[in-house]
């Protein structure tokens, strides 16, 4: 496959030949190595995109539905080479890779739908001489940031709607993960989306993010990935006053009431907090879980997790891949040493799995009961195979509790009770509230968050609203 940079149509070294190593977090094999571009090569990426703007705006929206369409399509047809891929480079187990690429298929076919929902208005004027349109067009160029952790999915949640509404891109993916971002634009030209509307360029996050943000053709920002660098890129986006939506940290509180369905809970717990090794944004944090059923909880959750199988995502019936990297593990280590030193009880894992032949990256699925707010992975994301499970008492102290936190992204809670659902989701002040579901994310819902979590939404016909600015037309007739 390619391993260069795609500008203007085009596969490129870094100018002066530097590349980045891509690991296999599982086995440390190199799987490739990528251009590292800095300032120059991403101001060709600003140009081909530029050149490539007005053209792609100007084509009628049913055509470039086609194209996303197309590039839905081919990555269907390419699921598994894709999925294996992005095991390799990313670790997570090789049936939840496949379930990413069809998650990342669904925001492009999504957006080739909506896209030709772009709808204007015309509003009543306040004189017989008047009309009042309000039209949507393209931002312009959209620049994409996007984390490790999916390699595919995050690409293709701001890729969709920036292409279906008109917008040129170009792709800064993770320095972990390039080969997932290569792939799909490698697909992109296969499928003849025109040179220069997608650029993807790997190499020196800081550099590229600055170049991005200095230069004034660059209308719009998505970006996902860590509240202290989105706080960072808000600042430089300022001198351009760049649109932006940042879809930051989380620190999800999972709430379980006594009247829960508990062979529901258990199930939502598990997707929900051991999902790619725990390494998701919005997976479960902090366990609450009322005293009437905390025991129960705790007996049913260890025991599912003691049958989780940890080693290489490649292997059939792997639930657990290895961390992302060293730095990973030993933050997971730290959070859970700190939770015992203050009185977490171990109820399953807190320990690394040493598997011979494979790097030393993997950690057991972890239940802690007894978590207090003391404790860092209270505060913290921990983005491991951690639960910390807390015992509550009263609704009105479990809001509380779960509320007490600097991020907003997601929050779950599992009752029978009709009125209090209807209460508690009002009450989370989170963005996404899983209600009795531990996966609520999907292609035609607004998912983003609140607080330190950011801001904007992707998703639905939500997202479109990113990627179009409104211009209002006063007409004299
Ligand atoms: P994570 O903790 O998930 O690695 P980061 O916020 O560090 O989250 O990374 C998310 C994305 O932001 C990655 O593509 C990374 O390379 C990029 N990034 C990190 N620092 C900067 C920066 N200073 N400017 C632009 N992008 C950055």
């Amino acid at each position: 496959m390619e391993t260069r940079n795609l500008i203007g149509g085009t596969w490129i070294d870094a100018e002066d030949g530097s590349t980045i190593s891509v690991h296999n977090p599982a086995t440390d094999d190199e799987l490739a190595v990528v251009p590292e571009h800095g300032a120059a090569e991403t101001r060709q990426a600003i140009d081909a995109a530029w050149n490539a703007q007005a053209d792609w705006a100007a084509l009628p929206a049913a055509n470039r539905s086609v194209y996303l369409s197309r590039l839905g399509a081919s990555m269907r047809r390419d699921t598994e080479r894709l999925a294996t891929l992005m095991t390799m480079e990313q670790g997570k187990p090789l049936a939840e890779a496949r379930g990413e690429i069809a998650y990342a298929i669904s925001f492009l076919e999504w957006a080739a739908e909506e896209g030709k929902r772009v709808y204007g208005d015309i509003v009543p004027a306040s004189s017989a001489d008047k009309r009042i349109l309000a039209l949507r067009q393209p931002v312009g160029i959209a620049a994409i940031i996007t984390p490790w952790n999916f390699p595919a999915a995050m690409i293709t949640r701001k890729l969709g709607p920036a292409l279906a509404c008109g917008c040129t891109t170009v792709i800064k993916p993770a320095e972990a993960t390039p080969l997932s971002a290569i792939a799909i634009g490698e697909l992109a030209c296969e499928v003849g989306i025109p040179a220069g509307v997608v650029n993807i360029v790997t190499g020196d996050a800081a550099a590229i993010g600055e170049t991005l943000l200095d230069d004034d053709r660059v209308r719009k920002l998505s970006f996902t990935g860590s509240t202290n660098v989105g706080r960072l890129l808000m600042k430089q986006a300022s001198k351009n006053l760049l649109r932006l939506s940042l879809e930051l940290g989380g620190h999800a509180p999972f709430i379980v009431f006594d009247d829960a369905n508990l062979d529901l809970v258990v199930d939502a717990a598990v997707a929900c907090k051991f999902r790619n090794a725990g390494q998701t944004c919005i997976c479960a944090n902090r366990f609450y879980v009322q005293a009437g059923v905390y025991d129960e909880f705790n007996a049913r959750f260890a025991a599912v997790i003691s049958e989780l199988s940890v080693g290489n995502g490649l292997q059939e019936g792997v639930h657990i891949g290895p961390l992302i990297s060293d730095a990973a593990v030993s933050k997971v280590e730290e959070h859970v040493e700190d939770a015992t030193s203050l009185g977490a009880n171990v109820l399953a894992g807190a320990k690394r799995v040493r598997i011979d032949g494979l790097a030393d990256r993997f950690y057991a699925p972890t239940l802690l009961a007894g978590m207090t707010p003391d404790m860092k992975l209270c505060r913290e994301e921990t983005f491991g195979p951690v639960a910390p499970v807390a015992r509550f008492e009263t609704e009105a102290e479990v809001i509380k509790l779960a509320n007490a936190s600097e991020y907003g992204l997601a929050a779950y809670f599992f009752t029978r009770d009709g009125a209090r659902l209807w209460r508690v989701a009002e009450a989370l002040e989170y963005g996404i509230i899983g209600a009795n579901d531990g996966a609520p994310s999907t292609a035609q819902a607004p998912f983003g968050g609140v607080k330190h979590s950011g801001f904007g939404r992707e998703g639905g016909k939500y997202v479109m609203d990113e990627y179009t600015e409104l211009k209002y037309v006063s007409w004299r007739i």
